[in-house]
């Protein structure tokens, strides 16, 4: 069952490979419509009832499709993310060149070719390379985790457990 803020959302279930939506009586699917892009169920967004049915609902989060696709609500390409985290994602795309013209693409290929591009001809010593090939320590690793609060953890477990109950019982058809 569908736990959205809104108890409304109880009556359906959603399954977390799809995203398709069912009455949980009549197990009949239920349609959903395109808002900006985006399926939407009863005016709430198919991927943020995934997130929130099965990850467990955090206020203030975004709700991220990690292959940038909207049509694509599995579970799998579901990811929460603070609002800041979510803009700067987005920002960094559109600076990478995602949304840039095709002519400004072959521009910048062009422009990269051979001994145009900032790395040609330069190389690396030996002493350069040997901190490249070192592992990282141990402290790095430590320090590239995110730390986590316990109450972060402790939702994290919460999350999972319902979210394995729900595959369970949805895709049992
Ligand atoms: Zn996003």
């Amino acid at each position: 069952m569908i736990k959205y803020k809104d108890e409304v959302f109880d009556e359906y279930s959603i399954c977390p490979v799809t995203g398709d939506i069912f009455n949980a009586k009549t197990g009949e699917t239920q349609n959903t419509y395109l808002n900006q892009g985006r399926p939407t169920f009863k005016g709430m967004p198919v991927h943020q009832i995934m997130a929130h049915t099965f990850f467990g609902y955090i206020p203030r989060y975004d709700v991220h499709h990690l292959d940038e696709n909207k049509l694509n609500n599995s579970l799998s390409n579901l990811v929460y993310l603070t609002h800041a985290e979510h803009a700067k994602h987005h920002l960094s795309e559109s600076n990478l060149g995602r949304h840039l013209s095709k002519e400004t693409r072959a521009k910048l290929s062009a422009a990269n070719k051979g001994e145009n591009n900032p790395n040609y001809g330069k190389h690396h010593s030996e002493e350069t390379k040997q901190k490249m090939r070192k592992p990282k320590s141990e402290e790095t690793k430590q320090k590239m985790r995110k730390p986590k609060s316990e109450a972060q953890k402790a939702n994290m477990r919460e999350a999972w457990k319902r979210r394995k109950l729900k595959e369970e019982l949805l895709c049992q058809n």
